[in-house]
């Protein structure tokens, strides 16, 4: 058997008919960026997360970056990060000329809250959490640390779609709540899109104007803005999606279950749920330390697999300017030499994952 570590065509054979009719429709309404499907899902997507506004976007990236900016946060500034992110969250805070403060990971891999505080320094402006893998961070105490401090809150969601925490949706937190609907992610659109959900009336009606060019009145422009624009057919096709996103979160629960359930290799440390918490389970992420060697074996096996992320943004060639160096961030490290992300997809067929479970078990 042949299994992809990620299979974008079975979430599309899923509810391929409704899709289909969307295209075409909005293929022959005429209108092509920012309409109204746009404005659909921006009100079913705010409806969906609890959050007052949501502002579409043209990838999650863009979310991050101008969410950032919005929020008053330039040149000089700090943002509180986790270190173990994926480097989108990093670049939308150094795009906008700030720095990233990384902080270690706890051991559900988010920001570790108990190590925010001693970071905070007069510079700092925000803090950027990243619910990695689907995963919940710990939002009483970071929430807290925020309002105590006077700091901006950043959520970083663009893994963690439906995610919950007390009941209460990511990106309803803080100020800002950014998600990227990338194909692969757990609502994923056909090509590049974002939002931004807020319940700031002031950034809802920044970021509306900025997207555009600055522009709220055609050809007059208040601010010098981006082209950061969502089309119709992207938001078409994420309407489709959105209103199965219950039917989908819960498969995915069901996946990781079962991996939780049946994996048996020794070697293994397997990804847990935080209390009062709903993970969405982006990833199904496990830890080894005989990683190399595993995934070559489950590669002969016709077992794909991936690593979310080999190298964290700190030591990254893109970041060699903030100096850092192999041991300043332990665990992060740790992290980045021991993560394995086993084949998981919308659709992944009960063979398909018996097999994977079965292989690794029989790994020695
Ligand atoms: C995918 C991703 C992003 C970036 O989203 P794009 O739509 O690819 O720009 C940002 N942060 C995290 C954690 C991601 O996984």
């Amino acid at each position: 058997m042949k299994i992809m570590p990620n299979r974008m065509d079975y979430g599309y054979l899923k509810y391929q008919d409704e899709l289909e009719a969307k295209a075409l429709s909005v293929l022959r309404s005429g209108w092509y960026v920012l309409g109204r499907e746009v404005q659909s899902f921006e009100e079913n997507f705010a409806a969906y997360t609890g959050a007052k506004y949501c502002i579409g976007v043209a990838s999650g990236l863009d979310a991050l970056w101008i969410a950032v900016k919005l929020l008053g946060i330039g040149p000089g500034d700090e943002v509180i990060v986790q270190g173990n992110t994926y480097i989108a969250s990093v670049m939308g805070i150094t795009i906008n000329g700030a720095v990233p403060v990384f902080v270690e990971p706890d051991a559900y891999y988010q920001i570790n809250a108990d190590k925010i505080e001693e970071k905070i320094t007069g510079k700092t402006k925000a803090v950027m959490v990243v619910h990695l893998y689907g995963h919940v961070a710990d939002m009483d105490k970071i929430t807290r640390i925020c309002r105590t401090h006077g700091l901006k809150l950043i959520e970083d969601c663009a893994q963690s779609h439906g995610a919950l925490y007390k009941g209460q949706m990511t990106g309803t937190f803080g100020d800002a709540g950014c998600f990227s609907f990338y194909p692969s992610k757990n609502l994923g659109a056909f090509g590049d899109a974002g939002a931004i959900v807020t319940g700031d009336a002031r950034l809802n009606e920044d970021a509306r104007v900025f997207r555009n060019y600055g522009s709220e009145k055609r050809y007059y422009n208040k601010v010098v803005g981006a082209n950061s624009r969502l089309d119709e057919l992207q938001a078409g096709l994420l309407n489709v999606r959105l209103a199965h996103m219950e039917e989908i979160t819960r498969e995915r629960q069901e996946l990781a279950s079962v991996y939780s359930r049946e994996l048996q290799q020794k070697d293994l440390l397997l990804p847990r749920q935080r209390e009062g918490t709903r993970s969405v389970w982006h990833q199904y992420v496990v830890r080894t330390r005989r990683r190399q060697e595993l995934m070559e074996y489950l590669e002969q096996q016709g077992i794909g697999t991936l690593i979310h992320y080999p190298v964290p943004p700190h030591l990254a060639e893109a970041y060699r300017n903030l100096g850092y160096r192999k041991g300043d961030f332990p665990v992060t490290e740790e992290y980045a030499d021991t993560v394995l992300s086993l084949p998981f997809y919308t659709g992944m067929h009960p063979e398909e994952q018996q097999y994977t479970i079965d292989c690794i078990n029989s790994f020695q």
